[in-house]
């Protein structure tokens, strides 16, 4: 079986020089080995039926990061000089993304999701999301995006086959969001959002990343909107993959405080239709709109987990905080068959953690930050 093995290309480089899946420790000492369930050390991975884990998770969704670049600089997620960009080379091409995307629906993944750091600032993405849709007709494709460029890139993604957006916006106070993506760009993104409704990419969903001490006070504002727009506003807790390591567990506000606050204002009902990571809620006076909560740090949902990640350098990860990585660009470039691409993704996701380690004293930051991965 094809095992291709690259350096990490990091900024900032804990481990520098240490190489994918086999290679990086979590704790000194301990090697990547040691966190991979004894099941999946002993047994192979099944080579037939949907992509499953040791603990009978299945993959079925997938974040695709279409590029490491961005156009904001967020302070809970990049320096504000930027990380040091990949060369184009070591870009997924658009025929490469597409070739992994088919593979993988093969694999029953149902729904893909296109993200970066900032998708839109990659070229010509309306034609990639054409090569998809025409690649896997019945699949959902959605995009996480700043918004920035959505007032001309809305009506094409949405005519090349992109079914919704999630907009990620963390003020709705111009200078706070200023300060909080280091870019005076409020305004064109709630134009963003009007296009991307225009287009019909949607039921658009926000996703705010709430900072305590920051943005915390505007909660209950973000509801109102979610009740005056009809969309949902997911508040997701802060995670330590920012680039700059500025995570503190102070800042972290807990999504059941985040209801609470919006409970004792607008009262909420558990919406349990979906089975999204997200738990979400309607209003009880059957307002529109919902909000959600992604609490990925005081209550994480890793046993109904059920996301991919590629990022845009094409390496596989099975958690937002794995530390070990399945590189598919080389056997890719290197002609690898579907089987074989097939045998890399499965023996990956077999391997799965039980859970990240947020909440652990041996929790130890993955190499790459946010943008690196593909939130
Ligand atoms: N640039 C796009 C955007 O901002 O929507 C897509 C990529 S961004 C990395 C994906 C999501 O990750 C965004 O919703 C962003 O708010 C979130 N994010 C980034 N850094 C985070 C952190 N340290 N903790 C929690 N969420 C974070
Ligand atoms: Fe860019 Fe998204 Fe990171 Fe903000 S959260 S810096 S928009 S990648």
């Amino acid at each position: 079986m094809l095992e291709a093995m690259k350096p990490l290309p990091l900024v900032p480089k804990p481990d520098a020089g240490q190489t994918h899946l086999e290679g990086r420790p979590a704790v000194p000492g301990m090697s990547v080995e040691d966190q991979v369930p004894e099941r999946a050390l002993r047994d192979p991975a099944p080579t037939t039926g949907p992509l499953i884990d040791t603990y009978d998770r299945i993959a079925d969704d997938l974040r695709i990061s279409v590029t490491d670049r961005c156009n904001f600089r967020c302070t809970y997620c990049m320096p504000a000089e930027g990380l040091q960009w990949l060369p184009k080379s070591d870009i997924l091409t658009f025929e490469e993304i597409t070739r992994l995307v088919t593979v993988f629906h093969g694999l029953g993944v149902r729904s893909i999701k296109v993200t970066g750091g900032e998708p839109t600032v990659r070229a010509d993405l309306p034609k990639l999301i054409g090569m998809l849709r025409a690649a896997a007709p019945d699949l959902e494709i959605s995009m996480t995006t700043n918004g920035l460029l959505l007032d001309r890139l809305a009506e094409p993604l949405a005519a090349a086959g992109l079914d919704r957006v999630t907009v990620s916006c963390d003020s709705l106070l111009r200078h706070r969001f200023a300060e909080m993506t280091r870019r005076d760009a409020f305004d064109r993104v709630l134009k963003g959002i009007d296009a991307a409704e225009r287009a019909g990419l949607t039921p658009i969903k926000l996703n705010c990343v709430v900072i305590a001490g920051t943005n915390d006070e505007e909660v209950v504002d973000f509801a109102r909107y979610a009740r005056e727009t009809g969309q949902e506003v997911r508040f997701i807790e802060y995670m330590p993959l920012d680039a700059e390591q500025r995570w503190e567990r102070d800042k972290v506000v807990p999504g059941a405080d985040i209801l609470d606050a919006i409970d004792r204002v607008y009262p909420l009902v558990a919406d349990t239709t979906g089975h999204e990571p997200a738990a979400t809620w309607r209003f009880a006076d059957g307002a529109p709109g919902a909000v959600g909560v992604i609490a990925s740090v005081t209550e994480p949902f890793c046993d109904a987990c059920n996301r991919l990640r590629i990022t845009a350098e094409g390496d596989l990860r099975a958690c937002l905080f794995a530390l070990g990585e399945t590189d598919l660009r080389t056997p890719l470039r290197q002609g690898a068959t579907d089987e074989e691409l097939q045998g890399l993704i499965r023996t990956n996701v077999w391997r799965k953690w039980e859970g990240h380690k947020i909440n652990h004293a041996d929790f130890q930051r993955p190499g790459r930050s946010m943008s690196m991965i593909g939130g």
